[in-house]
């Protein structure tokens, strides 16, 4: 029996709303508003409304959006910034463009967000700001991190680029921190047709600064006020977005039906730890990460039997060879690094059926 599923279906998502989609597109066409104009700003309205925000600013995508927070924070050489061992790349490597240092934190023993009391201990006169990142769709402690913060006046960017709608406490991510960015990659939980992103923020000035500095540091033309970068959504992907934009609940709920699927498929099975939601959290699943002693051997044997997996991430920031500079050790990030060789990502999407899951729960039943 030859089985196939994919680790993501971007084809089928398309194919559940293509008259929509198509007519977005069109419409964009027929206008030729390709760069910024009405269909962008009409994305950053609904967006905002969306995730509960005052503002968004849209940009090229959610690495650029961690980088135009942090600029328009005005970063300073010689500035530390928290974040955490766990996560893409980017949201470290926009610490060092922004002209900062990243300073890592390990991770809790059970969700994979920033632990707090890491941060306590990582904070020095240089620490200026905090970024956690919700991690595969859960929010970090945003409780304890937003006390830290206040306590040590420092700003907080919570990296929502894989969080869309997740809540703590009841309350959208995004809407804790001074900004909060967002990726709409393709695979992300709402996601473009190419590279998008955008920042949210409830101060006004925040805003208009972070606009400025992705358009050439100016929001009216020729007149730079700043020196800025071109960091533009493109109208194609703005309507794109807003044609999906109304489906991200139902989206949402089917990955957390698909979730709770797996939870009881697979929370039997020894060795095989399913993920653990925090207190006061809601999970939205961009990704479904087990941990598995052999990690290695169980992804070689679900391949074998058509199932991709993938792995977020092999090698945790701190041991990547762009941070050798730091000489990080294991001992200094003990979860962070025990994860690394331990997690899978199991294929997760909307559209994900009953059966597909249960090919894949009784393949790693039949491995274990
Ligand atoms: C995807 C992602 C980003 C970067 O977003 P791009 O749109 O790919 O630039 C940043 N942080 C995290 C945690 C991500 O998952």
């Amino acid at each position: 029996m030859a089985i196939a599923i994919p680790y993501a279906d971007l084809q089928l998502q398309y194919q559940s709303i293509k008259s929509e989609i198509d007519a977005a597109i069109a419409a964009v066409i027929h206008d030729s508003a390709f760069i910024r104009g009405p269909f962008v700003d009409a994305f950053e309205k609904k967006f905002a409304r969306a995730v509960e925000a005052v503002h968004c600013v849209s940009c090229a995508n959610g690495t650029d959006a961690l980088y135009l927070a942090m600029a328009a924070l005005d970063v300073q050489p010689g500035d530390e910034v928290i974040t955490t061992a766990h996560s893409w790349i980017s949201t470290s490597a926009m610490i060092t463009h922004a002209g900062a240092k990243p300073v890592f934190c390990d991770t809790d023993a059970t969700t994979f967000t920033i632990d707090p009391a890491a941060i306590e201990s990582a904070v020095t006169p240089r620490t200026v700001g905090i970024i956690p990142v919700h991690l595969y769709g859960q929010p970090a402690d945003m409780d304890a991190i937003m006390a830290i913060a206040r306590k040590h006046n420092l700003w907080v960017i919570e990296d929502c680029a894989q969080a869309h709608l997740a809540r703590y406490k009841g309350k959208q991510v995004g809407s804790f921190g001074h900004a909060a960015t967002f990726s709409f990659y393709p695979g992300k939980n709402l996601g473009a047709m190419g590279d998008a992103g955008a920042i949210v923020t409830g101060d006004t000035a925040l805003a208009e600064r972070m606009s400025m500095l992705a358009r050439h540091g100016g929001l009216v033309k020729h007149q730079h006020r700043i020196e800025g970068i071109n960091s533009r959504l493109d109208g194609l992907q703005a309507a794109i977005l807003s044609a999906k934009l109304p489906h991200l609940p139902c989206w949402t709920d089917a990955r957390q039906t698909a979730a709770a699927v797996y939870d009881a498929g697979l929370n039997q099975i020894e060795d095989v730890t399913v993920p653990e939601v925090g207190p006061n959290r809601t999970h939205v699943y961009h990704l479904y990460t087990i941990q598995h002693p052999r990690r290695d051997r169980l992804a070689a044997y679900l391949k074998d039997n058509g199932v991709q997996t993938a792995i977020n991430y092999p090698v945790a920031l701190p041991f990547l060879q762009a941070y050798e500079r730091f000489r990080h050790t294991p001992e200094q990030f003990p979860n962070a690094h025990r994860h690394q060789s331990r997690i899978l990502s199991l294929p997760m999407f909307a559209e994900i059926t009953a059966d597909q899951q249960q090919a894949v729960i009784g393949l790693i039943r039949s491995f274990s």
